[in-house]
């Protein structure tokens, strides 16, 4: 239980609240030195998913980094924690620890077989993606044609709900993200999007959209990639326009962060991207130079920012963490093996 005395204007405000990153934007790549996630410990965030895969990738490679990042955490458990469960990360964050479970963005990573999301689940694979931009054998993309989820998707649906992993509707097309959100049987989030109606890009989300979330009682996490907040502009004061048209849409318990910070890894990025440029479409704005990301070291500031917005101490604690808790609390209760 929060100290009542810890209120948004003090400064142990945010150090007594969960900070939640429902997704980094970490190249998934089992070369990537992963101590690059202290960025996230030192600037008080308890909880990061990050991805093992996207569809851009063969299902394989996936795999090798889920295993080479599984590794490196279990090797370095006086900073970090391989989360299971709501518990796991509560622990982490009384001992200091950033907690860690994984995403895949899109479900290439499966390689058609249904079997594979308790095997992913069996790894730490928390959150699932049903597509990365383009149509896949599961569901349609943002950046391909509407599609709906076929019939392969709504099994997947109904695994992940069976299993305890969260379902993720970011990257996925209009159509599969409103069947998705009708075929769930527990609360759906967009882990990082973005309200279209602030900046219109394709990676971005209806209104309508945002409503069916909420309905299911998810949450939709805020993305601090400049291109999705608009004109590059990564501010706390363009966050906050975002958090607030979300908020006033759908209320403030449907509001996360899911910031997608991609740090330098040291990988050359650039030529693996130029090989696949179907992923990323001409016309989307991701030949922006120096595409600027809202990164962990601005959340702080950011919860202050909000109580100068108004917005009460419980519905800060919310968006920083507490809401994503209380979908991940209810998709991960099952944990069937
Ligand atoms: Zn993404």
């Amino acid at each position: 239980m929060s100290d009542p005395l810890v209120t948004a204007s003090s400064s142990d405000f945010y150090t007594d609240a969960l900070v939640w990153d429902a997704h980094a934007g970490v190249f998934p790549d089992a070369k990537v030195d992963l101590n690059l996630l202290d960025d996230w410990r030192d600037n008080g965030v308890n909880y990061l998913s990050i991805n093992v895969g996207f569809d851009v990738m063969e299902w394989q490679q996936t795999m090798s980094t889920l295993a080479a990042y599984r590794r490196w955490l279990l090797l370095h458990e006086d900073r970090f924690l391989l989360a299971a469960t709501v518990e796991d990360i509560l622990l982490a964050k009384q001992e200091n620890k950033l907690a860690i479970s994984f995403d895949i963005e899109g479900m290439n990573a499966l390689n058609g077989d249904l079997n594979m999301v308790a095997v992913y689940h069996a790894l730490g694979v928390r959150q699932m993606l049903f597509a990365y931009n383009l149509n896949n054998s599961a569901a349609g993309g943002c950046h391909d044609s509407d599609i709906g989820l076929n019939e392969f998707g709504r099994a997947i649906v109904a695994e992940m709900n069976r299993i305890g992993m969260i379902v993720d509707c970011s990257h996925a097309s209009f159509r599969t993200t409103l069947d998705i959100m009708t075929e769930s049987i527990k609360p759906v989030v967009f882990s990082h999007s973005n309200p279209y109606a602030v900046c219109a890009h394709e990676r971005n989300i209806v209104d309508q959209q945002i409503k069916a979330c909420a309905h299911t009682g998810g949450v939709i996490g805020i993305n601090g990639m400049g291109i999705f907040l608009g004109d590059n502009d990564v501010s706390n004061g363009t966050l906050l326009r975002h958090i607030t048209y979300v908020s006033e849409l759908v209320g403030a318990e449907h509001v996360g962060l899911g910031f997608d910070f991609s740090p330098d890894t040291g990988l050359d990025i650039g030529s693996i991207l130029s090989s696949r440029p179907d992923f990323w479409p001409a016309g989307q704005r991701y030949d922006t130079p120096g595409i600027r990301h809202a990164g962990p070291s601005q959340l702080c500031d950011l919860a202050h920012s909000l109580g100068g917005q108004g917005f009460s101490d419980g519905e800060i604690r919310g968006i920083l963490g507490e809401n994503f808790k209380r979908v991940a609390a209810s998709a991960w209760e099952t944990c069937a093996l």
